[in-house]
């Protein structure tokens, strides 16, 4: 695969921020984009790299019309000696690979992966930012962009990706948040799209998550669409649940997004010998073990914040502090390992850390 390469005029570079610590997550991207096309029979073709700029397609384009959409997110860090790391990018390769299949849209190899990001990384290493916990966010995203109406897949789509510098998620240290268990609103059921990275996801769930934030909570805690009974995540990422002195997440049934930082603490756990078990666990064991007090711990998982401590719950208009609303002990040592790891300060037993050559 060659990678055509227009870069930046200096009049199409973009704004830098003076102030790393100011990034408001999302707001700003790079100098460039990577773009590639797909037709059906002809398969991937056109892989360039331009500046970043505004896509053009078809008001008929399908992903407008029936979703057919796809994406990723994760993040590249600059380590204190240099050299700039990805985090398991394989995983979300893989993952990004299952979404399409769910999602009946063409898959990307795993080598073109990795030369695409080599080579869009190399080109806007100085967007990596420097300050500690700051890291550049990557985003693949795959549309349908074949300008037919009428529900099938589509024979023709643009995979591009974007990324942009994001300051530290924590900056004044870990937040707990406050989460409101919505027994009314799903996120996903299973046989659905729930295990997919795919826009739907998102679309479906803005409605409780709103009507939570109006009521002061920072995020939904999903239960499955079925029975309402069972734990699925926690606004966009995984949970994980510290009962006693073992720690409990729900299986993969096909509801729940497969979280790379999900699987990382599910490892970590193992290699240190704590017991991890991925099961069914139902809201009300968690408001019991809560009332108990042996919940010791809950918090959630993913790309942006790695972990995301819960201080409170509210479930059936009763409002529950977890422990003393404190960060664990737990919580934090996942936390400060994952992220050492991905800045190369610690060693990598898992070989988890893809250097990218930037020279
Ligand atoms: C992306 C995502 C996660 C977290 O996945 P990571 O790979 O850990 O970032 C969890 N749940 C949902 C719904 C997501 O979209």
């Amino acid at each position: 695969m060659e990678i055509d390469i227009r870069t930046a005029e200096p009049a199409q570079r973009r704004l830098k921020p003076k102030d790393e610590s100011k990034l408001v997550f999302g707001k700003t991207f790079s100098d460039h984009m990577f773009l590639m096309d797909y037709q059906v029979p002809k398969g991937w073709n056109n892989a360039r790299i331009r500046p970043y700029q505004d896509l053009h397609f078809d008001p008929a384009a399908m992903v407008l019309h029936y979703g057919q959409g796809i994406f990723e997110g994760l993040k590249a860090y600059r380590c204190r000696d240099g050299r700039i790391l990805l985090f398991r990018p394989e995983k979300n390769w893989q993952r990004f690979n299952r979404s399409a299949r769910r999602m009946c849209m063409p898959e990307v190899d795993l080598d073109a992966q990795a030369k695409i990001f080599e080579t869009l990384l190399r080109l806007d290493v100085d967007w990596i930012p420097h300050s500690v916990g700051s890291s550049l966010y990557i985003r693949p995203t795959m549309i349908a962009t074949e300008p037919a109406l009428g529900v099938r897949p589509a024979h023709q789509y643009l995979y591009f990706i974007i990324t942009g510098p994001v300051a530290a998620y924590y900056a004044e240290g870990f937040n707990p948040i406050k989460i409101f268990v919505s027994d009314e609103f799903v996120r996903a059921v299973r046989g659905g799209v729930g295990e997919a990275k795919t826009m739907a996801n998102y679309a479906a769930s803005l409605y409780a998550a709103e009507t939570a934030k109006k009521n002061g909570f920072t995020q939904v805690l999903w239960l499955d669409g079925i029975e309402k009974q069972y734990v699925e995540e926690v606004g966009t990422m995984n949970i994980f649940f510290r009962l006693d002195d073992e720690l409990v997440t729900p299986p993969l049934t096909g509801s729940i997004l497969p979280g790379v930082t999900r699987d990382s603490v599910i490892e970590l756990a193992r290699h240190w010998g704590l017991k991890v078990t991925e099961r069914l666990i139902s809201i009300t064991e968690v408001i019991d073990s809560i009332r108990s007090g042996n919940m010791k711990e809950i918090f959630g998982t993913g790309t942006a914040a790695v972990i995301s401590p819960v201080g409170e719950l509210s479930y059936k208009n009763e409002l529950f502090r977890i422990q003393d609303g404190s960060v664990g002990e737990w919580s934090q040592k996942f936390y400060d390992e994952i992220v050492a790891i991905q800045y190369g300060e610690k060693d990598d037993p898992f070989a988890w850390v893809r250097p990218v050559s930037i020279g």
